[in-house]
Formats: C-alpha cells, sequence, structure tokens
C-alpha cells in the first residue's frame, strides 16, 4: 500500500452510516449505538407488548376481552427520530454493515424477550413486488438468517424458511428485466406440513405497523397445525396498536368465511 493509500484509509474522517455525524473509525456512533436500544423499564402488556399503565396488570384490556391468534409480540423499539432513520438506511443503502446492526439488535435482545424457549421455525417477512423492486433484495432474510443461527447454537434443529422462488428465481432469469422475474415469480415457503406440526414459529420483519403481513401469513398456515406463532421486529409504528385491532376483525372475518365454506 503506497503512502497516499495508506493515509488516505487511516485518516480520511467516515460518516456514521446511520446519522452521518464525522467518524474516525467504527461505522456507527457510540451516540447511535446507545439510543438504538430498547428501553426495559416501561410496563407492558406480556402478550401484544403494547405499553400499560397499570402496573399490577398483565395484559391490556384488548388482550383480556380478545383471542388474539399471535402469542408474543416483541420490537425493539418505537419508529421515530433515529430509529425511522436507520430502518430507512438499513432497507435502501443495502448497506452490509447496517443489516449486521439490526440483526445484532434482535440476536442479543432474542432471550430477554423469548427466553430460552428457543423458535423452531424462523420465517421472514417478504416484501411487496414494488418494493423488491425498488430494493432488488430481501433484507428481512438477512435479519431472520443472523437470528436463525444464534438459535442453531441452543437448538440444533431449527428451520430457516427460505421463499422458494424469490430470490433465487431472479437470480436464475438474470437475463430478463426485473420486472419480468418478478413477474414470474410465485413467492412459495419451502415448508412442508411435517415440519409446521406442534412447532413454534418467530416471524421477523423490520417493522410492524399493521400486522396484517404476519396475520396473512397466519392466515396461509392455518391448517398446518403449529404450536404457537410470534412476532420479532426492530420497529414499532406510531399507530400500530389500533391499525393491529383492524387486521385482526379482517383476519377473523376471512377466518369465519373459510370455516363456513369448510363446513357446508
Ligand atoms: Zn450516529
Ligand atoms: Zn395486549
Amino acid at each position: 500500500m503506497n503512502i497516499f493509500n495508506f493515509l488516505f484509509y487511516n485518516f480520511l474522517p467516515n460518516n456514521c452510516l446511520i446519522c452521518g455525524r464525522t467518524l474516525k473509525n467504527n461505522n456507527i456512533c457510540s451516540h447511535c449505538e446507545i439510543s438504538l436500544k430498547p428501553k426495559f423499564n416501561i410496563n407492558r402488556c406480556k402478550l401484544c407488548y403494547k405499553p400499560i399503565n397499570n402496573k399490577y396488570e398483565d395484559e391490556c384490556l384488548y388482550c383480556q376481552q380478545y383471542d388474539i391468534p399471535i402469542r408474543y409480540i416483541r420490537y425493539i423499539m418505537e419508529y421515530k427520530e433515529l430509529c425511522s432513520i436507520f430502518i430507512k438506511q438499513m432497507k435502501y443503502s443495502s448497506s452490509r454493515k447496517l443489516l449486521d446492526f439490526g440483526s445484532d439488535l434482535l440476536v442479543t435482545n432474542y432471550k430477554k424477550y423469548f427466553g430460552n424457549d428457543f423458535h423452531d421455525i424462523i420465517i421472514p417477512a417478504y416484501s411487496s413486488k414494488k418494493s423488491l423492486e425498488e430494493r432488488g433484495f430481501l433484507h428481512t432474510y438477512f435479519l431472520a438468517k443472523n437470528v436463525y443461527k444464534y438459535i442453531k447454537g441452543y437448538k440444533n434443529d431449527v428451520i430457516l424458511a427460505e421463499y422458494t422462488d424469490f430470490p433465487d428465481n431472479y437470480k436464475r432469469r438474470a437475463h430478463l428485466p426485473l420486472k419480468l422475474r418478478l413477474r414470474y415469480s410465485k413467492i412459495n415457503i419451502n415448508l412442508r406440513k411435517n415440519d409446521i406440526i406442534n412447532k413454534k414459529i418467530l416471524f421477523i420483519d423490520d417493522m410492524i405497523t399493521t400486522g396484517s403481513s404476519a396475520l396473512n401469513l397466519l392466515f396461509e398456515l392455518k391448517a398446518y397445525g403449529f404450536k404457537s406463532f410470534d412476532i420479532y421486529t426492530l420497529g414499532v409504528s406510531k399507530d400500530f396498536y389500533s391499525n393491529f385491532e383492524q387486521s385482526l376483525e379482517v383476519y377473523n372475518k376471512k377466518m369465519l368465511k373459510f370455516y363456513s365454506k369448510y363446513n357446508d
């Protein structure tokens, strides 16, 4: 390495990949690292994780009144300020370092949220074709993969679900423009009924906004006899809980319709 390159790589300041502050080394500043950590000092519903005022209650009023088809919902932080910048940067810059930072947050806090009762199947959220077109890669798969590797250290038979036709499919059709590649790809999951029966499923996404992508997947898996279904994300949107109640209404109607047809 010549002296110019040496000076260039060692003394030129970097910028924090999240907030843009100038840094000497590292890629993420200590301010961001400290701010983007979960706060455990809030009293929350043990099922849906909604903050609740009454510290003597375990569950929020909604979860006390209704049966929700999801066992636990857990997330690292509120989607505002730094968190929203971080998640957008992670999704759209496709920086490996930010993806690692995000998956580290999920991994290091896993036990605090779920204890030693490790999941059997990890399923990353799928993206709409539109957002795949924008980004060209499934970032949730990277997040899920690191959680999967972590669990595998404790539980050898854990499964990471993959979408069989995407993204591999569009590598195979690399000669086609992305729009066509996506049109040809059906999003299928590589799980068989026997993989799912009596298993604990963990659904991983960057954000939870309405809960509808998890509920859609749950609807697809309804006949497979799994044991439980949990959601784990980096961020939660401000309106999540009111959105989620509406998504649950849609889900329940779909289920009713499905089973009434089934019984005819
Ligand atoms: Zn920063
Ligand atoms: Zn609740």
